[in-house]
């Protein structure tokens, strides 16, 4: 089946360990007293959790470098260096984490909770102190700490969007879900300015769900020249499509573009086109003529379909639609 599947490549590193310290007790009258010199304390780990509040790997495009506390170095009188804390980075239940070389997979977060070391800190070299011997009393050297270990690791999400966005290049996908959800999808006045499908994580109030922006369909992509063919497949598992049809667009009425885009989706596949459909009017803030709103919400609605006007610029009718759609989803869902 297929899955969207969410990446991230990040650095890690754990912590080195603290040096061991050369050291010697002060006495009076002994010019050298006994080894005194602590250990280094270890460095922390890089720690990955499962958490089942994360949906996406969207965070680590924004930071991608994540270390551990190094440890201390020993100090005199056989104190050692203090351990550095361990770095804990949550990521979403489902993750499989690779190394980012050779591709091994190192581990897979299946459950919440569930951790995975991904660079284990080095360990605290030994103070002079525990190298005293009967025969050596007085060593004068000391074990460095260990390097932590530090590598490159591919974090591997796959979801399944609960919501597919559909309609002509330019119909205001990338747009809508850039507002509706913490994705953060190219936006352009051309078509096919997506070239994949970007997902994004919707929330009301307490529900979220997935929404994935489809690539342009065109006529004819069902005989694979368009770029939406290749991403049809991924939105089979929706449980609805919005059906986005740009109201300000004056070369194409809102039931020609309906019909095109479904005639694509019933070519492609059967399936994709008995999904649920809602359909929303876009950019209405650019209407010469508000009346098309409600002449466009009368022709859907007497065919059955949920009609919402946004426009995703100044907002209005988003929080009306988003409410709706995570109804339906939950209702699906349940
Ligand atoms: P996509 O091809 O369906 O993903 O469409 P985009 O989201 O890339 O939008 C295409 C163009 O329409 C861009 O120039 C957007 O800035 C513009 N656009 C999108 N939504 C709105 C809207 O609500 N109002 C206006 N005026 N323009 C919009
Ligand atoms: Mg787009």
């Amino acid at each position: 089946m297929p899955k969207f599947i969410d990446r991230a490549k990040i650095y890690v590193k754990g912590g080195d360990g603290g040096n061991g310290c050369v050291a010697f007790r002060r006495e009076k009258f002994v010019p050298r007293g006994g080894p005194a010199g602590g250990d280094g304390g270890n460095g922390g780990s890089v720690i990955l959790v499962a958490d089942s509040g994360m949906h996406t790997l969207l965070d680590f495009k924004h930071k991608r470098h994540f270390k551990a506390e190094r440890g201390r170095h020993g100090e005199g009188n056989k104190r050692t260096g203090k351990s550095g804390k361990d770095l804990i980075i949550k990521v979403p239940v489902g993750t499989i984490v690779k190394d980012a070389e050779t591709g091994e997979i190192i581990g897979d977060l299946v459950r919440a909770g569930e951790k995975l070391v991904v660079a284990k800190g080095g360990k605290g070299g030994k103070g002079n102190a525990a190298f005293a011997t009967p025969t050596r009393r007085a060593p004068d050297f000391a074990e460095p700490g260990e390097p932590g270990e530090e590598r490159w690791i591919e974090l591997e999400l796959k979801l399944i969007a609960d919501v597919g966005l559909v309609g002509f290049p330019n119909a205001g996908k990338s747009t809508l879900l850039s507002k509706i959800t913490a994705a953060k999808p190219e936006i352009a006045d051309y078509p096919f300015t997506t070239l994949r499908p970007i997902l994004g994580v919707a929330k009301v109030d307490d529900f979220s769900f997935v929404v994935a922006d489809i690539p342009g369909l065109i006529e004819g992509a069902h005989t694979g020249k368009g770029l939406g063919h290749e991403f049809l497949r991924h939105i089979e598992r929706t449980k609805l499509l919005l059906h986005l049809i740009d109201l300000s667009d004056p070369s194409r009425n809102p039931e020609e573009a309906f019909e095109k885009i479904n005639t694509e989706l019933r070519l492609h596949s059967p399936e994709l086109a008995e999904k649920p459909q809602i359909i929303v009017g876009t950019k209405i803030d650019a209407l010469s003529e508000r009346s098309k709103i409600e002449k466009t919400k009368a022709y859907f609605e007497s065919k059955g379909y949920p009609f919402f006007a946004i426009s995703a610029v100044t907002g209005e009718g988003l929080n009306k639609l988003m409410r709706f759609v995570a109804k339906k989803v939950k209702e699906t869902k349940a």
